[in-house]
């Protein structure tokens, strides 16, 4: 009764019966599920409770529901995130997943605590939004993978699903908690190019009877897709980060391809309208990305330019140390240099902080998501070999 719910091959075999997967629907959707079954809409919201707040999975643990509907939920829907390839969980708190979504692709979900190391402290999810990435951004592990294909919502939202059920192992469900404070879209893929499957399952992050995240814990990242920041600010209520990562056209277009479609000027401009609002009382600022490659965009003149560039724009800068990965044709700037540069931003007025780099004994660095996934898959495959040898060898 109050075991965990994992994936089992009986779940799998739903989707392959077609049973209509609920999670990641809508409640528009769920409502229109449960009326096409003739019950009530309000159903929708008693369900989504059950699937998200209490991580429960079998609908004959869904007490507040008739044994009829029960039954009929059984026979016709299932509730089946993504299944954990495998797992890895650092001594700092770091966690990291890999998925293997339908079709075999890969994808990673990294869990970053804050260092206060409480029990119900800050828990950041970094979260992907496709497998691979078209826009070949040249630090870019996940841009060198090239583009596999779009996540669907319930791949989006089953990672944040997975990450807060690591937390309920043995907690009988009306006690669970969701324990992962803040979202950023910042794992593999350009969330702004999967656009209505990334804000269906953002809605979801937002809605009370799911998870019922602040706008304000939920961070969209984009690398400028200018035309779909504009729709954001209408559709959603997120915050929003942008990779900036040069203080130029010439540089950034070398370092963000995308950037020759989207220049800087029109960039600015788009962000500046995102944070625009008539009340003052909401204030908003951007939180602009900036990772720091030696001798590269990390200059006391590159602070300079950055400075000017960003002078009407309300946001707080991020330094992000490159993290390194093989064949990567750039190193990352020394401490010195990445504690002048932020010196810069500083006495210009920036808030500037400088990302800590979590989880290195799992590999979990955020922004590093992936790219070797595939590779440490095959690491991963050879070491499960290895094991079964081994044990085949003591029998
Ligand atoms: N496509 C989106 C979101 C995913 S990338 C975007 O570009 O914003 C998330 C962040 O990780 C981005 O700021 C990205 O520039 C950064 N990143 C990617 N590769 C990195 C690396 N090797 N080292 C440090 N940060 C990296
Ligand atoms: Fe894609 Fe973002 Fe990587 Fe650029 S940095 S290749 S946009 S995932």
């Amino acid at each position: 009764m109050n075991k965990i719910p994992v994936i089992t091959s009986a779940e799998q075999s739903d989707q392959a019966a077609k049973k209509a997967n609920l999670l990641g629907m809508s409640k528009d959707e769920l409502s229109a599920f449960f009326v096409s079954l003739g019950e009530k809409p309000f159903r929708a919201t008693q369900v989504m409770k059950w699937i998200y707040q209490f991580g429960v999975t079998d609908f004959f643990e869904m007490t507040n529901i008739s044994k009829k509907l029960q039954h009929k939920l059984h026979e016709v829907a299932c509730v089946v995130p993504p299944t954990v390839k495998y797992k890895e969980f650092s001594q700092d708190g770091t966690r990291k997943w890999v998925f293997e979504v339908t079709g075999g692709s890969l994808v990673e979900t990294v869990l970053i605590p804050a260092d206060d190391g409480k029990q119900f402290g800050r828990k950041t999810l970094c979260i992907s939004s496709q497998v691979g990435c078209a826009l070949d951004c040249s630090f870019c592990s996940t841009g060198k993978q090239g583009f596999e294909r779009d996540l669907t919502p319930s791949e989006i939202i089953g990672q944040l699903w997975v990450a807060n059920q690591s937390y309920m192992e043995n907690v009988p469900p009306t006690e669970r908690e969701n324990r992962v404070t803040n979202v950023v879209m910042m794992g593999m893929g350009e969330p702004l190019l999967n656009y209505n499957p990334v804000v269906a399952a953002m809605s979801l992050m937002l809605d009370d009877h799911a998870f019922g995240l602040s706008k304000r814990r939920v961070t969209l990242s984009t690398s400028g897709v200018i035309p779909k920041m504009y729709d954001l600010a209408k559709d959603i209520d997120v915050a929003l980060a942008i990779s900036l990562h040069a203080p130029n056209d010439e540089l950034r277009n070398e370092l963000v391809p995308i950037n020759k479609k989207y220049p800087l000027k029109d960039l600015i401009k788009a962000a500046k309208s995102y944070v625009y609002d008539e009340n003052p009382r909401h204030k908003k600022h951007i939180t602009i990305e900036y990772v720091m490659l030696a001798g590269v965009n990390d200059s006391d003149e590159h602070a300079h330019q950055l400075v000017d560039l960003l002078k009407d724009l309300p946001s707080k800068i991020n330094l992000i140390p490159f993290n390194p990965f093989p064949h990567a044709p750039y190193g990352r700037s020394s401490n010195n240099r990445i504690h002048a540069f932020s010196h810069i931003l500083n006495q210009a007025g920036f808030v500037c902080t400088i990302r800590q780099t979590r989880g290195d004994d799992i590999d979990a660095a955020c922004g590093q998501l992936v790219g070797q996934v595939a590779d440490r898959t095959r690491r991963a495959k050879k070491w499960q070999e290895s094991i079964q040898k081994r044990q085949s060898h003591h029998e």
